[in-house]
């Protein structure tokens, strides 16, 4: 990423465009377009609502923490219409409540469902495949709009096979990279939705992002960089193997929850099927301050765990555990987060660390 950035009209960006926008669709298991913007995920996520809504659409949206929150956020400032599915910010998304939703919408008023696959705030993860048989069970037209910035290359995830028609990503979690890339895998459905949206656009059109990508450009100036990065991102997973990466990041997260279980404290999400692979948040017992103890392994350790965001502040901390990541390098977090509980006085079992390692060992790929 620290070459020289080269012309971004030239031959030089034009085969490495053509090269990048195919190999970047093996990540989200399709062989659809996948639009490349300048931006953090918060502008992927406006992208794939200007792209394909109309002002004052309804859509369907669900509370599984505070990312979906903000996605909401956005949808209402557009002036989109959010019916919204309340949550415990505990569980994933319930397909069957979305089913439900759906089946009483007989106008079919609801034009797009938007979910978060993983919900970056709580570590839990929602079965998108389900809802996916949720809005085909209702036989819904919808489009289904789907956020994986922090499942993207770390967990499963499917755009093709379970007919996702907009799926937002961006490069800073499991792809490894610096923030200032961000996607929008779209399916054919998008795109025909896109022709009729009428949502002002401009910065966000995929009609002229697609256009120049024919050619291996785009209309205006590209994260030249954080391209060279991404061809890197890319062949380093595909080297790993893509189920390969998934299934360092399943140990490193049973691991990580060895640890805590050991610890004697609970792990937010309430639903064991619905464990993310990439976070972990860990409730911290009544009386004690979560950011007390984040405040403890910054000073001590340089170790920076994830704060509890909006209604978890102070009761919540993660562990991240997603991207370039081995068994050592996670012992060394749980190490850290070992000694910070007893520095910060927090009660806990001290035996989180040995029970991690043990994990790994019975799981020795
Ligand atoms: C990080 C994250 C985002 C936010 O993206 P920004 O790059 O901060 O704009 C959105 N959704 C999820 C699930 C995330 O983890």
């Amino acid at each position: 990423m620290s070459r020289p950035t080269i012309d971004h009209r030239g031959p030089e960006f034009q085969a490495l465009g053509y090269e990048l926008l195919e190999s970047v669709r093996e990540v989200f298991k399709t062989t659809h377009p996948v639009v490349i913007f300048p931006a953090s995920g918060s502008g992927a996520w406006e992208a794939a609502l200007v792209n394909c809504l109309s002002p004052g659409d309804r859509i369907l949206m669900v509370e599984t923490g505070q990312f979906a929150t903000l996605w909401k956020q956005i949808a209402e400032r557009l002036g989109l219409e959010v019916d919204w599915i309340p949550g415990d910010w505990r569980h994933g998304v319930d397909p069957s409540a979305v089913e439900t939703r759906l089946a009483d919408d007989r106008e079919h008023a609801i034009k797009a469902v938007c979910v978060v696959h993983n919900e970056t705030s709580t570590g839990v993860v929602s079965r998108i495949a389900q809802v996916r048989d949720a809005l085909d069970r209702a036989s819904h037209p919808a489009l289904f709009l789907v956020d994986t910035i922090s499942s993207l290359g770390s967990m499963d995830y499917r755009h093709d096979e379970w007919s996702v028609d907009v799926t937002v990503g961006a490069s800073q979690k499991g792809l490894m990279l610096p923030p200032g890339l961000s996607f929008n895998a779209v399916s054919d459905k998008a795109l025909a939705a896109h022709a009729q949206a009428a949502m002002p656009r401009s910065f966000w059109d995929w009609t002229a992002v697609l256009t120049a990508n024919e050619k291996g450009f785009f209309p205006y100036t590209p994260a030249t960089n954080l391209l060279y990065g991404l061809q890197e991102a890319l062949a380093m997973l595909r080297e790993e193997g893509l189920s390969n990466v998934f299934a360092r990041h399943k140990r490193h997260a049973e691991a990580t929850r060895h640890a805590v279980r050991a610890w004697g404290l609970d792990i937010l999400c309430a639903n064991p099927d619905e464990y993310s692979a990439s976070i972990t948040a860990v409730v911290t017992p009544d009386g004690h301050d979560a950011d007390r103890l984040r405040s403890v392994v910054l000073d001590r350790f340089d170790l920076s765990l994830g704060v509890g965001l909006a209604r978890l502040a102070g009761t919540v901390f993660r562990i991240g555990h997603l991207g370039d990541l081995n068994d050592v390098s996670l012992l060394g977090t749980l190490a850290g987060v070992e000694m910070g509980l007893s520095l910060a006085e927090i009660p806990h079992d001290a035996q989180g660390v040995q029970a991690a390692m043990r994990a790994l060992v019975e799981r020795a790929a």
